[in-house]
């Protein structure tokens, strides 16, 4: 890919995370006393930008928060991370995204969002951050923000020559245009995703190649699904040619922003004009080691812990 040497561009979500972790969880109408409290960095979007930015990418986000103390904290989070926030916009009518998480004993959870400013963000707003776009070499996205703004991010970063990669996630309720799809040159979706897109249920690697040959007819060029502990499986529609990366063997104690890991990670390698087969085993890696840890940001490797594995 012609990508190196420049920047990653994350356009997506940016949402504080509110967790009470308490004995059980309540039913409606009812209040559990006794929990812990913790406060997270976080959304899609975020995620993926730190994930990067740890490996050691040149990363700039595009995205937008509401003009309050979250929003504040949370660009402030971005910026130590070493991801550049100057595309990141705020919004003075509605609030920083919020997701409010309930967790049991067990590890059983209720999760609540409410978007906020991340679904304010409008095509027209980003005029003001298209030099950010053809800065690009790489430009990823998910799904937390307005499918409106995705597509033109799509159309305008292929203008300008990026790789554009789409993480499909959370699962889309509708389909996704077909005119978003023939923009992207890699989609990268869960095996649940995967089967809302292409309308084929995957649970082994022989379905996972049915559903990935019918994405690709979608016009996607490369599919990548990942498959949790069972790797991925990748889909070449150009070539018509297919590969299984087995995952790396961990003992894996939470597998929460492993996605996010993983779509990070791939983006640095494939940015320094490495081989996809080579990028794929670089995101395997960092994906492995995330699951390893709790948390979703905390989790997120950096490059110096990735040679030693
Ligand atoms: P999540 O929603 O939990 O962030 P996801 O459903 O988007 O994850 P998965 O397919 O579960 O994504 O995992 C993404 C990648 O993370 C996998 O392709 C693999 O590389 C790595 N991974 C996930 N689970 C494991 C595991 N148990 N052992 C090793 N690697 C794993």
């Amino acid at each position: 890919m012609k990508s190196e040497n420049k920047h990653i561009v994350v356009v997506g979500s940016i949402n504080t995370d509110m967790t009470v972790k308490s004995g059980k969880l309540p039913r409606p109408g009812e209040t559990v006393l006794g929990g812990v409290f913790f406060k997270n960095q976080g959304g899609k979007g975020a995620n993926q930008a730190v994930a990067a930015a740890r490996l050691g990418a040149s990363v700039r986000m595009i995205a937008k928060v509401g003009k309050d103390a979250f929003g504040e904290e949370s660009v402030a989070s971005l910026a130590r991370e070493g991801v550049d926030t100057a595309g990141i916009l705020t919004d003075a009518e509605h609030p920083s995204g919020i997701a409010m998480i309930l967790v049991d004993d067990r590890g059983e959870n209720m999760i609540s969002v409410a978007s906020g400013a991340n679904l304010a963000l409008t095509p027209e707003e980003l005029g003001a951050v298209e030099e950010i776009i053809r800065s690009a070499g790489i430009v990823l996205m998910q799904l937390e923000i307005p499918m409106p703004v995705i597509e033109y991010v799509a159309r305008m970063a292929k203008q300008h020559g990026a790789t554009v990669i789409l993480n499909p996630a959370p699962a889309p309720k509708q389909q996704l245009p077909p005119e978003l799809l023939a923009h992207v040159d890699i989609l990268i979706p869960n095996q649940t995703e995967a089967e809302l897109i292409s309308g084929t249920a995957v649970n082994d690697y022989e379905s996972a190649a049915a559903a990935a040959g019918k994405i690709g007819q979608m016009g996607v060029r490369t599919v990548i699904i990942t498959m949790g502990a069972h790797g991925v499986f990748v889909y070449d529609s150009e070539s018509g040619n297919s590969e299984i990366i087995v995952a790396k063997r961990v003992k894996a104690t939470d597998t929460t922003a492993a996605g996010d890991c993983f779509c990070g990670a791939l983006s640095v390698a494939l940015n320094e004009g490495r081989p996809l087969n080579e990028a794929l085993d670089f995101a395997n890696r960092a994906a492995a080691i995330s699951v390893t840890r709790r948390g979703a940001q905390p989790s997120l490797p950096y490059l110096h812990e990735m040679s030693t594995r």
